[in-house]
C-alpha cells in the first residue's frame, strides 16, 4: 500500500491522527540530501517546506533543516524542487523507513 491509498482509507481523520498510525524505523544516515545548500538561498518559493506532509523540511536561519526520520517516502519533494533539482532522494536501505500498519 502506498501513502496515497493509506490516507484515502482513513476518511474523517485529521492528518496528524493518520501520521500517528505509521511506524518509523529511521536509518542513521539520511536518505534525503540537499545537493547544494547555496541554491536554496536562491529558491524563492522553497516548495519543499510546503509540499511535505510530514514537515520533514524546515527553513531556519538561512538554511534547510531535514528531519529525515519523519519522511513518508511519497517522493513529492524531489518533484517540486524542479527549478534547482537540488534534492538527492533515495529509499532508505533494507527494512528502514516508514511502514504502514494496515498494508
Ligand atoms: S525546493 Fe529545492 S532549492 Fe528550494 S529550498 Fe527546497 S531543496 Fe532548496
Ligand atoms: S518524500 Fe514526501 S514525506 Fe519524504 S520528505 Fe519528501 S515530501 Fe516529505
Amino acid at each position: 500500500m502506498n501513502i496515497g491509498d493509506f490516507l484515502k482509507e482513513l476518511p474523517g481523520k485529521k492528518l496528524d491522527e493518520k501520521l500517528f498510525l505509521l511506524k518509523y524505523k529511521p536509518h542513521e544516515k539520511s536518505h534525503l540530501v540537499i545537493k547544494d545548500p547555496s541554491k536554496c538561498l536562491l529558491c524563492e518559493k522553497k516548495q519543499c517546506t510546503h509540499i511535505c506532509p510530514s514537515k520533514t523540511y524546515e527553513w531556519q536561519e538561512e538554511r534547510i533543516l531535514i528531519s529525515h526520520e519523519n519522511c513518508l517516502e511519497c517522493g513529492s519533494c524531489r518533484i517540486v524542487c524542479d527549478e534547482f533539482n537540488n534534492i538527492d532522494w533515495q529509499y532508505p536501505p533494507g527494512s528502514f523507513g516508514v511502514t504502514y500498519k494496515y498494508g
